[in-house]
This record gives structure tokens, C-alpha cells and sequence, in this order.
């Protein structure tokens, strides 16, 4: 059941260009910022520094509130830029605390509408995750994934992608001296209340690198949003060669969409298999940067009815990963309308994740959150594209019909 349901209407079609915002900025972002408003070069560095903390910490949205920076250059700023953070368009509250927020980003020209894409917040006791995006759409055609039917595709900005927790954080109240809203998570450890970033949104991460590797350089800044690397997981459909360079240069936590153990399954599930096949994406977990016991590789397995969740394919998973440090997902297929695909039935996925787990894996299978707002990673905003916000919201809620059956 969807307990809140917010949303605004829709901007003119030649609205005026907004001003750029500051917030999702890269320090040299910043500089650069600084540096068209004419702020000499020597003292850059420090006024960086300030509108990283304001920004970044505190979260603040006004110019005005930024009380060491002095009110020439607090006016000189405004008068170009701005804080904005993209638009909320539609917010959606599960009964079970996961929200889901529709995003419009700013517009990239007089004519765009500003590209939506949409972001999934799931509490838990220990942690708060939040479902991220990296691209508008995806070019690869995953038949299992509704992202991949989208024909709009464009890569999110490094300011894009850090706006995506600024919402996230600002929704939540998670700034100083902010409270949280009504119905909010509240973490009873001093956590955070996004404590986790996984890159399971929209989006092939790995096709989109230097966005994602700023944006991972923006968010785990110890100064500003400093969330540790070992808690930002980046998953990806087995881009090969930009495994290795994702260790080395983020240093995050790696997913790998695998789906299926034979290659001729897999180049039909994720067609970007018959490029890199299973045996060099395998070749290329198992060089990854830093891997180790304590620096698992995550799995991700989508349970798909008759096709791959047969005893034998769960016997030859765990026979392909021996010797990885490996975490294995077990995800429920969340279905949407036009798929040929149906969810595993439960005690087949109970059957799959037995074997796993008796071959040494903990298998937990991911119990599916906020089902009832559809917000399951790796199906977040559908083809709903020319519909009205308030269209949307009835389409996703009779899909609620067919994502509950298909969890029981
Ligand atoms: N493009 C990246 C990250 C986004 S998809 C990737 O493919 O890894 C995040 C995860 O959601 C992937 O494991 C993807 O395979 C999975 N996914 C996609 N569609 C799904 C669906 N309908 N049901 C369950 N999981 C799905
Ligand atoms: Fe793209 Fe990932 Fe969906 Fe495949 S599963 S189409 S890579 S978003």
C-alpha cells in the first residue's frame, strides 16, 4: 500500500535556463566556479574549502546562510549560480519504510524537459541503503531488465548522480540541525541514515567511469558527505576491462549481474556476454583490486522461472566462483508489464539457495522491499515517459497487483 504520494506539475516547455547549480560539484568544480566570478587564484583554495562545508555538510540551500563567506562574494555567487537540487517530482512511501523518488534533472537545453530517473532509499535495522543511478536509460538490453527497453539514454553527470543523495539526504532531514519528516527512519545507533550507496539503479555504471568515479570522489570526502568506500557498491553487467581501473581508481565494492552460469544463457539474458564472456569476466573478478575475504565480490543472481534455477545451475554456480571471495544474491525477477519472464516459485528459490549455502556461501535471498511502490533496484523508472505524474502513479499502483503475487 502506498501510504504518501506527492507531486508537482510539470515546468513550462520554454521554461528559462535555469542557473547552474554548486551542488554536485567536484572540488576543481568549485574552483572553477570561483574562478568565472573572478576570485584570484591564491585565494580559491580556501573558499573552495568553505563552500565544500556549507555544501556538502550542513546542506545548505541559500547562499545567505553561508556566514563565514563574506556578503560581496555570498552576492556575487548568487547572482550566478545556484543550490538547487533537482526536482522531486513524485514521492512514494512504502508501508515498510523503502521510498522512491521520481527526479527530474535540470533541463540541458531550452527544449529538454529535464531527463527523470528515479532513486530508491531502503532502511534497515543496521544501515540505510540507497539505490542509485548512473545513467538515463541503459544501451545494454538485458531481456530481463525494463531499464533496458528504454530508448532515452544519456550519462548522468558527476553533479547529477551526488544530487541523487543531496535529495536523499535532504528528504530524510540528514543535515545538521535539521529534523527528520514524519514517518522517517531514524537510525537509535548514531548512524547515518544513508549509510550504504549501491549503483543498481538505471544504468550501465562502468559505461559512465569518469561520472562515476568523481561522483565516488565527491561522496566519500572525509570533509563533506564521507561515506567510506567499502560501503559504496558499484555493480555492473561485466564491462571486463574497466574492472580492473573501477579497483584501482574508486576502490568500492563490486557486484557482478551474473544470471546465469552457461554462455549460451547468458548471451540471450545479458547480451553483452558475447563480448566478454563468463570465463574473462570470472578471470577479471579474480584480479580485482584489494579482494579478499574481508573484500567480498557480490553475485547478483535473478531467479527466473524455468530458465535458470534449475538444482544443476545452482551446483554449477558454486562451482564457477571456487576461489573468489564471493557474497551471492539470490534476487527475486520483480516483473513488469510485457516481460516473458516470471519469479522463480519459493521453494525453487529456497531449493537454489540450499545448495548454495551448503557449498559454504551465506545466500541470503533478498527479501523484496517496497514491492508495493515497485521500487526493486535494477527496475526503477519504466517506459512511462509521456505519461502524467499522476498517470504514473496509477500505473505503478496496479502493477503493485502483479509484483505481490509474483513474491508469494
Ligand atoms: N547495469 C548494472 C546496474 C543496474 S541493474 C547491472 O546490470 O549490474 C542492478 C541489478 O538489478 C542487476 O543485477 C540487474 O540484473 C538487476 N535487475 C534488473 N532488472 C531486474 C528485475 N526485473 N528483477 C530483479 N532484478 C533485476
Ligand atoms: Fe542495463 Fe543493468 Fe538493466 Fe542490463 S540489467 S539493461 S546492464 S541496467
Amino acid at each position: 500500500m502506498i501510504v504518501s504520494v506527492a507531486e508537482t506539475a510539470a515546468p513550462a516547455a520554454h521554461a528559462a535556463m535555469p542557473k547552474p547549480s554548486l551542488v554536485g560539484r567536484t572540488r576543481s568544480g568549485l574552483a572553477e566556479a570561483l574562478n568565472e566570478i573572478g576570485v584570484p587564484e591564491k585565494e580559491r583554495r580556501m573558499r573552495v574549502g568553505q563552500l565544500w562545508n556549507w555544501i556538502y555538510h550542513y546542506g545548505v540551500r541559500d547562499f545567505a546562510a553561508m556566514t563565514t563567506i563574506g556578503k560581496g562574494l555570498r552576492a556575487a555567487l548568487a547572482e550566478r549560480f545556484s543550490l538547487d537540487l533537482p526536482e522531486v517530482t513524485a514521492e512514494q512511501v512504502s508501508t515498510d519504510g523503502t521510498r522512491k523518488w521520481l527526479i527530474r534533472m535540470a533541463p540541458t537545453g531550452p527544449r529538454d524537459r529535464g531527463a527523470e530517473i528515479e532513486c530508491v532509499y531502503i532502511p534497515e535495522m543496521d544501515r540505510g541503503t540507497l539505490c542509485v543511478s548512473s545513467q538515463v536509460g541503459c544501451t545494454l538490453t538485458c531481456t530481463f531488465c525494463h531499464t533496458g527497453t528504454q530508448r532515452l539514454v544519456r550519462n548522468l553527470t558527476t553533479e547529477e548522480i551526488v544530487a541523487q543523495l543531496m535529495v536523499a539526504r535532504d528528504r530524510l532531514g540528514d543535515f545538521p540541525n535539521r529534523s527528520a519528516p514524519d514517518g522517517a527512519f531514524v537510525p537509535n545507533d548514531g548512524g547515518r541514515f544513508v549509510s550504504n550507496i549501491v549503483f543498481m539503479g538505471m544504468g550501465e555504471p562502468l559505461y559512465n567511469f569518469d561520472g562515476v568515479r568523481d561522483a565516488i570522489e565527491v561522496i566519500t570526502d572525509n570533509e563533506g558527505l564521507s561515506l567510506g568506500r567499502r560501503r559504496i557498491t558499484v555493480s555492473t553487467s561485466g564491462v571486463v576491462p574497466q574492472i580492473g581501473p573501477l579497483g584501482a581508481e574508486m576502490g568500492t565494492m563490486l557486484a557482478i549481474s551474473l544470471h546465469a552460469v552457461r554462455d549460451e544463457l547468458r548471451n540471450e539474458l545479458v547480451p553483452l556476454n558475447r563480448k566478454y564472456p563468463i570465463a574473462e569476466l570470472l578471470e577479471a573478478c579474480r584480479s580485482y583490486p584489494g579482494l579478499s575475504n574481508a573484500k567480498r565480490i557480490t553475485f547478483e543472481y535473478v531467479m527466473l522461472k524455468g530458465v535458470n534455477d534449475s538444482d544443476a545451475e545452482a551446483r554449477e554456480l558454486v562451482r564457477l566462483l571456487k576461489g573468489i571471495p564471493a557474497k551471492i544474491n539470490l534476487i527475486p525477477f520483480n516483473p513488469w508489464p510485457g516481460t516473458r519472464y516470471e519469479c522463480s516459485d519459493w521453494d525453487r528459490i529456497e531449493r537454489f539457495s540450499e545448495i548454495v549455502f551448503r557449498a559454504g556461501y551465506a545466500s541470503p535471498v533478498r527479501t523484496p522491499r517496497g514491492r508495493d511502490i515497485l521500487a526493486a533496484c535494477g527496475q526503477l523508472k519504466s517506459e512511462t515517459e509521456k505519461l502524467s505524474a499522476r498517470a504514473r502513479l496509477m500505473l505503478d499502483q496496479d502493477e503493485t497487483a502483479a509484483a505481490a503475487q509474483a513474491a508469494h
